[in-house]
């Protein structure tokens, strides 16, 4: 199968990819999703197979506006409803119920007409999605593009980022197609994510909402609109042998580039003489730092890669930067990635996050 890169102009061509039951690689503000139609198990079920995603890792559904969730979700309550109007369209994926189906509802489905993909499952999303748990999680996106593609598909989109799984998440369509060439028939060119990293994930299924993964929309911004909310341990740290997660992703290596990282935390001058002074100094060392300081690594005899995550403090341009960066790094035959680590303030708390899980969590404080 040959991968075709489609324009902004082709997005009815786009949309009727998905809604024949094919895969499409999709623009959003986050990172590039891989996308089908979220009704379709055996849509969805392709998803896994061009990822090399494990089954038990369920997918976020993109939809049209808060008014679809009642649609697919029950018991869903107020605060949802208060975070969608401060942070929908936007980098927030809310955890809630998966709407039931009734068992008249399932049996009138088995008498009426049914087509190739209709479903029999006990909730309204095929299990395929929600990788049968009995929640969902739901996402309104931002991106133009993207919310035009389900305003002409009319159904909810399910779509992992668009990477291999364990690699870092495509930020333009380029890598996306880099991992998924002749695997998927088309990507939606949007341009490069104006957010860069994955959207917040937000559990309102436990009191307090639990964060489960950082994104765009901060842990600040979540509590002036609900008060407490609590940040689920494998957020900062490495989840222990034994441990359930919360999210089924949180147990699987991400967002990887080939050679092992180290992430170095801490006061961003400190940082960088730590790592200068570390440094192997040959060219098998690469280097990631703030744009401060690559004068600092860049001078010498060799040939060492060195790529900058954005000034110190900008963390936007730091998460705008982060997954090309690790993907640069890829691109050459480095041993081993050195690389600068922002505090958890706003969406640092989401480039650490990312950063932490490239590295394994082998992390260096200074
Ligand atoms: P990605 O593959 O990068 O798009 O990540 C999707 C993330 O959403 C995964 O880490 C999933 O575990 C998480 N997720 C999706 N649905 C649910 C759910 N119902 N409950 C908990 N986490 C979910
Ligand atoms: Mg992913």
């Amino acid at each position: 199968m040959k991968t075709q890169i489609l324009s902004p102009a082709e997005v009815e061509k786009a949309a009727g990819i998905l809604k024949g039951g094919g895969l499409l690689g999709i623009p959003t503000e986050t990172v590039y999703g891989l996308g089908a139609d979220g009704l379709n198990p055996m849509a969805v079920g392709q998803i896994f197979q061009a990822k090399g995603r494990p089954q038990d890792n369920p997918l976020i559904l993109h939809i049209w506006s808060a008014g679809w969730l009642e649609r697919y979700c029950e018991d869903i309550p107020d605060m949802a409803y208060r975070l969608a109007e401060a942070f929908w369209p936007g980098p927030l994926t809310m955890i809630l119920k998966c709407k039931r189906r009734t068992p008249q509802e399932l049996e009138e489905l088995k008498n009426g007409p049914v087509c190739s993909y209709t479903h029999f499952g006990p909730r309204v999303i095929p299990d395929a999605a929600t990788a049968g748990l009995d929640t969902v999680g739901m996402r309104c996106p931002a991106h133009p593009l993207c919310r035009e593609v389900i305003r002409l598909a009319q159904t909810p989109i399910a779509a992992p980022s668009g990477n291999t799984s364990g690699r870092p998440s495509p930020t333009t369509a380029r890598h996306m197609l880099e991992d998924m060439e002749g695997k998927i028939p088309a990507i939606l060119d949007g341009g490069p994510c104006a957010v860069g990293v994955e959207s917040t994930i937000l559990d309102l299924t436990c009191r307090p909402p639990r964060l489960l993964r950082p994104g765009g929309v901060t842990l600040e911004q979540l509590r002036e609109v609900l008060g407490e909310v609590a940040v689920d341990p494998a957020v900062t740290r490495q989840m222990e042998a034994g441990e359930k997660p919360r999210a089924p992703g949180m147990k699987y290596r991400h967002y990887a580039p080939k050679a092992p990282v180290v992430a170095v935390r801490g006061d961003p001058e400190r940082g960088a003489a730590y790592i200068r002074e570390h440094l192997s100094h040959t060219r098998w060392d690469g280097v990631i730092c703030f744009e401060e300081f690559l004068p600092m690594f860049a001078e010498g005899p060799t040939e060492r890669p060195v790529i900058s995550l954005g000034p110190a403090t900008d963390q936007g341009e730091q998460a705008r930067r982060l997954f090309d960066a690790l993907r640069a790094m890829d691109g050459t035959d480095v041993k081993r990635i050195w690389a600068q680590c922002p505090g958890d303030g706003g969406i640092g708390l989401a480039v650490a996050n990312r950063l932490n899980k490239a590295a394994g969590f082998h992390i260096i404080e200074v």
